[in-house]
């Protein structure tokens, strides 16, 4: 058996412990004699999994006792439609547009109401975070939409924007359990855990309490009504049981490992490393303001598409895998998540110096 040091945005790399664990838990799950994709999503050992995971989520996150966490399906894509849903009772709300996901998001949101884009950063194609001290929100918003971490351009907010009031809600798919945060400054934060929690096929909704109700848009789809699912505690239908459980033994690891703020020291760590090459590097060069540069997803170019090809390639040779840049943008992206450890950060960084070596 050969592990790579994987760099994919997503689906990404977990904690090798937790996969091991799930391993020598495949054939029994502790005495019960199945695998966790085997059994009732109404069985005793289920419950415990998922009631464990929420409880873990809860202390990770210090969630506060207001706000219902909620283990979904359709990934975070599906939430584009959701949100407007159920939160749209003026048929109205401001997005800040940072990159594709924020994008697709107010696209859809669009079907359900007036969708303001109050302030955007496409001019420089999303290589910064729009200054948000003071924007023109709407009167009648019923909420404000950001994308906290843009997993394809490499940006975060650092700062959350002034929302005048108005209900947040964040898109954190990529920086989900990156770093500490205060859960009461949002109405709304999800995320697809397939970039730092899980296998694809979860998404989690952290929601306060006041902005679930029956009060939801014409039409909207039992299932897709954020009520349904936190009255029946994420278990009205089927849940995607077995993500669940990996979700569960990563909160754990991250427990494990000292909590958010170890996260984002472990993080900040491995991402210095990184950029620290990058700014100094006669070769590579990294594509995002400085001010405003992500922990978990790092691009960066040559500025020789050839060049780039030849990179990728020679990494994926040397064990450094799903280094290619997304399709937008192209040249490179290293995505260092959580489970990356800073030993894989290091071993690009040594590559790309020997790649500038043999290829100024
Ligand atoms: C990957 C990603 C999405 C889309 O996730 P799906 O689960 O594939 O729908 C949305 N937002 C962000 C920030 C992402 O990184």
């Amino acid at each position: 058996m050969s592990r790579v040091y994987n760099f994919s945005a997503g689906p990404a790399v977990l904690p090798e412990e937790v996969l091991k664990e799930a391993a020598e838990e495949m054939l029994d799950y502790r005495g019960t004699g199945m695998s966790v994709m085997e059994m009732s999503h109404r069985s005793k050992a289920f419950e415990k999994i998922i009631t464990d995971a929420e409880q873990d989520l809860r202390d990770l996150m210090q969630i506060p006792d207001n706000y219902k966490v909620l283990f979904l399906q359709g990934g975070a894509s599906q939430q584009f439609a959701m949100i407007p849903m159920n939160l749209m009772k003026n048929r109205t709300a401001d997005y800040i547009i940072t990159g594709q996901w924020a994008k697709k998001a107010a696209k859809e949101a669009e079907k359900y109401g007036k969708v303001n884009r109050i302030a955007s950063s496409e001019d420089k194609t999303f290589s910064y975070i729009p200054d948000c001290s003071d924007l023109p929100v709407s009167e009648d918003a019923d909420y404000v939409y950001i994308c906290e971490n843009n997993t394809i351009y490499g940006t975060k907010f650092k700062t959350l924007p002034d929302t005048k009031g108005k209900t947040l809600v964040a898109d954190v798919s990529s920086c989900f359990l990156s770093e500490p945060v205060d859960v009461s400054r949002y109405g709304v934060i999800y995320g697809g855990v397939q970039k730092n929690i899980g296998p694809a096929g979860v998404v989690i909704v952290i929601i306060r309490e006041d902005l679930i109700t029956e009060d939801v848009l014409p039409g909207t789809p039992t299932m897709l009504t954020y009520k349904t699912h936190a009255d029946a505690g994420s278990l009205y239908n089927t849940p995607p049981a077995y993500g669940i459980y990996i979700c569960g033994k990563v909160f754990k690891w991250i427990k494990s490992q000292g909590g958010l703020e170890a996260m984002k020291e472990r993080n900040e760590k491995k991402a210095k490393v990184l950029y620290d090459f990058l700014d100094q590097s006669r070769l590579f060069k990294g594509t995002v303001e400085k001010k405003d540069r992500s922990l978990m997803n790092v691009p960066f170019v040559t500025g020789n598409a050839d060049l780039d090809a030849k990179f990728v390639k020679e990494a994926k040779e040397a064990g450094l895998e799903n280094l290619k840049g997304h399709r937008s943008v192209g040249g490179m992206r290293a995505s260092i998540y959580n489970a990356m450890p800073y030993e894989g950060v290091v071993a690009l960084v040594d590559f790309m110096k020997k790649f500038e070596e043999e290829n100024l």
